[in-house]
């Protein structure tokens, strides 16, 4: 099939297949499709819409057939995500899966932990959440105590985590732990644990939002089977740092902003004052300019020719763009922005963000 064959084909599934309803933009984290074992919906369109995407493994479509991935290829992946943003669909799934774990599997797995975890990812079946910080190891991570001790057929994790996304929410965690306390980056390993284990426990951090969507996580005598080991052990910190990259790419796609209309493209349009508008556009000249290197760095990163720093820049900008994006729509929403619980203010959904 040619490239043009594919986008018009794609384009006419699309337009069948892909709910009005879901061609809006998410308003809020809630609205958002997590998956999981205990899904949660707001709308039911987000199910079907999942399931379908799902069933042709375009949740993540460059991901090989057998492991629930569409086996497209670079281009086709790309006309897909243009043909989605042509319609503005929304992402049928957010996941940590996807975007973390799914990658540093396809590299570092083995096939059996490929065929076990992939597939589950794809279909949204299993919500993942992200093990790395503790209360003394954010930046300096390397300095991570949680431990895993070797006890023959299993590993028996001690410790705690801090800032775990969800973790209150995750079916499965991938946790960094200390296999080796003589070494520091060296002594790193890398499991993968069902959260409904014995002695794993989680505490929602209140943030002054008013969300909680960062826990502490405890291990207390965790038995983890020794085939839940991904790359070597005591190599971890390389499974570690190859998933940061991947995580970097998506954090750095926040700067995008979500599906759908954008909401300071309509603030603009509804004549705020003239400096405003200016601002904005400004905004938005330097989000396409952003949206044009993103494309450029994907491709190059599919491509295996991307300078590890790519990641990091694109982190950083678009972190960058995603505050400005934030204090120009609480600018344009004046002092009823402000307003914390009010209808005016959608629940003080801006501050709040
Ligand atoms: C939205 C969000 C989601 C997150 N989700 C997860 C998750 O799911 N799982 C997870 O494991 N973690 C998660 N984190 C945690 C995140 O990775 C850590 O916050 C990060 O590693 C920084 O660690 P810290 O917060 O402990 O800050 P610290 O390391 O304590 O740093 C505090 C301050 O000190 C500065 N600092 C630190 N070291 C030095 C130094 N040597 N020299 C000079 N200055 C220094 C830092 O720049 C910073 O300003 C999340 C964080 C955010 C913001």
């Amino acid at each position: 099939m040619t490239d043009d064959q594919f986008r018009a084909e794609t384009r006419a599934w699309l337009e069948a297949n892909c709910p009005p309803s879901m061609r809006e933009p998410v308003r809020s984290d809630k609205d958002a499709t997590w998956g999981g074992r205990n899904p949660v919906y707001t709308h039911p369109d987000q199910k079907v819409w999942l399931d379908r995407m799902a069933a042709r493994g375009w949740t993540v479509p460059d991901w090989p057939r057998q492991y629930g991935g569409g086996g497209l290829s670079a281009a086709e992946t790309k006309i897909l995500r243009e043909e989605m943003a042509r319609i503005t669909a929304r992402n049928p799934l957010n996941s940590f899966g996807i975007s973390m774990l799914g990658p540093a599997l396809l590299k570092y797995g083995t096939e059996e932990q490929k065929l076990e975890h992939l597939p589950r990812i794809a279909r949204g079946e299993i919500r993942w959440c992200q093990g790395y910080s503790e209360p003394g190891a954010g930046s300096d991570l390397a300095g991570l105590q949680t431990s895993a001790e070797d006890k023959g057929d299993h590993f028996l994790v001690n410790g705690q985590k801090v800032w775990t996304s969800y973790a209150d929410q995750a079916d499965w965690i991938f946790c960094l732990v200390r296999t080796d306390k003589s070494v520091k980056q060296a002594g790193i390993s890398f499991l993968l644990f069902d959260m409904a284990s014995e002695g794993v426990s989680t505490r929602p951090i209140l943030l002054i939002s008013g969300s909680s969507p960062f826990c502490e996580t405890f291990f207390d005598n965790v038995k983890v089977p020794k085939a839940n080991l991904v790359g070597e052990l005591n190599k971890g910190w390389d499974v570690a740092k190859f998933l940061l990259g991947h995580e970097r790419e998506m954090i750095s796609g926040f700067g995008l902003g979500g599906a759908g209309a954008d909401p300071l493209v309509e603030a603009a349009r509804n004549g705020v004052d003239p400096i405003l508008r200016a601002q904005i556009a400004l905004f938005e000249v330097r989000s396409k300019a952003f949206a044009a290197m993103s494309e450029k760095f994907i491709d190059e990163l599919k491509a295996g020719r991307a300078h590890p720093a790519q990641p990091s820049m694109m982190k950083y900008y678009g972190t960058e763009l995603n505050k400005a994006r934030h204090e120009l729509l609480m600018a344009a929403g004046g002092s009823d922005a402000l307003e914390w619980e009010s209808e005016r203010s959608s629940a003080g959904a801006a501050p709040r963000a």
